[in-house]
């Protein structure tokens, strides 16, 4: 695996293959790699010729400070997965490299209503700083297919987006990945890490509850399996920001189940300071 933290010097190396036809898949990650991370090298090992990863943890897509400071940062540990797992290419830049200007977003997008409900909601700014480095990065990188995980549901809807008004979309083909889970259900996510052995012994209940809102679909109307999901989460000690389904394709929130398959439940709640989200598909 060759390492760049220059743009310039990543470009004129991909420039060697892309010159004679090679196509590029991307990763854009933010390190603390795992599993999850790994299987999104994999796929993308498996469609395209050369395989980029980035790890760049972006200071514009936290509103909250004392997260950013605390994401966790394993470098050494991430190059030798990255080596494992066959990625040919990492990026490794600096802040300075990335905003070369400054933080400020020159570039704003319109999601309308997509980036200011749920994690934008609650997060907000969340997504205008993702939007932004996403787009810095598929500038840099160009490459012509781009692999996010489902585990960050509303990110992958808004990145979709950001290609349409852009018109990358003619050039790049977002492929989502299904979301890596640890055996008792957990999704893997780089804040797992930070979770002491008690909470994280607590935290598969969010994979209980989304399958409880699966199952209980056809039986129950959703304002109660919303309710249960709630009070257990809050029950075991978590604040929940929303427990919720919505149209799988453009995330409009739903009072209640309908006929449709397009739905996907939605989780947000935090244990400690650490926050944790989830989704499921539901199959109808
Ligand atoms: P992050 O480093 O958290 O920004 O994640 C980088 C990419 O990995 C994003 O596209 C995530 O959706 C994806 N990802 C994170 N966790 C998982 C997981 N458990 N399974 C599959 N993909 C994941």
């Amino acid at each position: 695996m060759v390492i760049f933290k220059k743009i310039s010097e990543l470009q004129s190396y991909l420039n060697s293959y892309t010159s004679t036809g090679k196509t590029v898949g991307f990763i854009p990650t933010m390190g603390a790699l795992h599993a999850g991370h790994l299987s999104l090298i994999k796929e993308a090992k498996a469609s395209t010729d050369v395989v980029v990863c980035s790890i760049f943890v972006n200071p514009t897509q936290f509103n909250n400070k004392a997260d950013y400071e605390k994401y966790p940062v394993s470098e050494g540990a991430d190059i030798e997965l990255l080596v494992d797992g066959g990625c040919d290419i990492l990026f490794l830049p600096s802040v300075k490299e990335i905003y070369p200007d400054g933080l400020i977003q020159f570039a704003s997008f319109d999601f309308g209503y997509l980036d200011t409900l749920l994690e934008g909601k609650y997060r907000p700014g969340h997504f205008k700083g993702v939007a932004q480095v996403v787009n810095r990065l598929l500038e840099i990188v160009s490459p012509d297919k781009l692999f996010m995980g489902q585990k960050d549901y509303q990110q992958c809807l808004i990145v979709k987006k950001l290609l349409q008004l852009t018109g990358k979309d003619n050039k790049i083909e977002l492929v989502i990945c299904p979301t890596l889970r640890e055996q008792d259900g957990l999704a893997m996510s780089s804040r797992n890490r930070r979770l002491s052995e008690s909470q994280r012994s607590l935290a598969a209940v969010i994979y209980q509850c989304l399958v409880s809102i699966e199952a209980k679909q056809n039986s129950m109307p959703f304002a109660v399996v919303q309710k249960e999901c709630m009070d257990i989460l809050n029950g075991k000690g978590f604040v929940t920001e929303y427990v919720a389904i919505a149209n799988s394709e453009d995330l409009s929130l739903m009072s209640d189940y309908t006929d449709s398959r397009k739905t996907v439940a939605l989780i947000a709640t935090k244990i400690g300071d650490i926050r944790l989200i989830d989704n499921m598909l539901l199959s109808g």
